[in-house]
């Protein structure tokens, strides 16, 4: 049986792309073997590439201007790629509004001066700090922001408007609201919230940042390297890619990026009026910069806690404990948690509610 599964990542994947790979497993696209048995030069493959690649260009309106790269490493291996990509003056601003953030800045605190502008630690990163009162350094080559904050619940809702690129860890928003690519240098995302299973990581670059890499850059982290060979420089994660363009072309029937946005308003608000108006559960977040990807809530009572995340386990609502900085809950409801499946998680909150006043 199915559950509705709220991780954070790896997580949910759309049922319909994941009866469609299954079907395609042993024999995709008449070529007699599965997608993962074929060379990543055999044209059947090159096809899914270009195709993902493609799509992600149309879903989101990326410019002409723009590469996009499909890599490996998750998201933490970009912590070290942006510094060693595109730190050229040595100066480097970070906005740190949570754990990835801070381990981004950090990362990049060994390649040259990471300046943190702004911190929403004091808070235990419950806000996005104001973006038009921030002051950037006079010689940043870029600034650093984590867009969706997966752990702490937050995301920006207003970017800032920096001189220097602006470069955003998109991992667990990507894809989720629309954006505008052109306000950024570069964007990039691990794939295994709201794209794909773990292994592939999205880059999207300005062509003009290209090929500014430290000399130290290995070869394989050089955003020019990769670019220069469609993303097939070594060999890629050849089955995260072929899900990747499953979920982009699933998310193109569906009406491309703002349905999904106006869907994960919906079911975001859905699950934030009943814990705002419920005396039993609290979300900590600021109001106005909460993530509509991840919610985390609490009851006060750590016991109470557990034993909701053990019920809710039993009645098919999973992977709802919160994470060990935040404690609690935490529901990540990425693209493809279905509206039914936030209306049973409250429809569980409800009657856990009653049962244990
Ligand atoms: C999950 C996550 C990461 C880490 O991703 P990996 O692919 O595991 O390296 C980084 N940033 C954000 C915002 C995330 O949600």
């Amino acid at each position: 049986m199915r559950v509705y599964n709220f991780a954070a990542g790896p997580s949910t994947l759309p049922l319909d792309v994941l009866k469609e790979a299954q079907k395609d497993f042993l024999d995709y696209n008449n070529s007699g073997m599965s997608i993962t048995e074929m060379s990543h030069r055999s044209k059947t493959f090159m096809a899914v590439n270009d195709e993902a690649n493609a799509l992600l260009r149309e879903l989101l309106n990326i410019p002409e201007d723009y590469s996009v790269l499909f890599v490996q490493g998750g998201a933490s291996q970009q912590f070290a790629a942006v510094p060693l990509n595109l730190m050229t003056t040595g100066v480097a601003d970070y906005i740190v509004t949570g754990n990835f953030a801070g381990k981004a800045q950090e990362e990049g605190a060994k390649y040259g001066t990471a300046n943190i502008i702004a911190s929403s630690k004091d808070k235990n990163f419950t806000y996005i700090p104001d973006v038009d009162s921030l002051k950037y350094s006079d010689n940043a080559s870029y600034v650093h922001i984590t867009s969706n904050n997966t752990i702490f619940g937050t995301r920006y809702t207003k970017f800032p408007k920096t001189n220097a690129p602006l470069v955003a860890d998109m991992s667990s928003n990507i894809l989720s609201e629309e954006i505008n690519v052109s306000d950024f240098g570069l964007i990039y995302a691990g794939a295994q919230k709201n794209v794909a299973p773990a292994g592939v990581t999205i880059v999207i670059i300005k062509n003009e940042l290209l090929g500014k890499q430290m000399d130290i850059c290995p070869t394989m982290l050089s955003y020019q390297t990769q670019a220069k060979n469609d993303s097939l420089y070594n060999t890629p994660p050849c089955f995260p890619i072929y899900i990747a363009m499953l979920v982009f072309r699933h998310l193109k029937k569906l009406g491309g990026v703002k349905e999904i946005q106006k869907i994960n308003e919906y079911k975001a608000s859905l699950l934030y009026d009943f814990i705002d108006n419920s005396s039993l559960y609290k979300n900590s977040v600021n109001p106005k910069d909460r993530s509509i990807m991840n919610v985390p809530f609490v009851t006060g009572s750590e016991e109470l806690d557990a034993k909701f995340v053990k019920e809710a386990t039993a009645n098919g609502l999973v992977s709802l404990k919160g994470h060990r900085l935040v404690g609690g809950m935490r529901a990540s409801i990425y693209n493809a948690m279905p509206v039914e499946g936030v209306k049973a998680l409250i429809e569980f909150m409800k009657k856990f509610e009653l049962e244990n006043k």
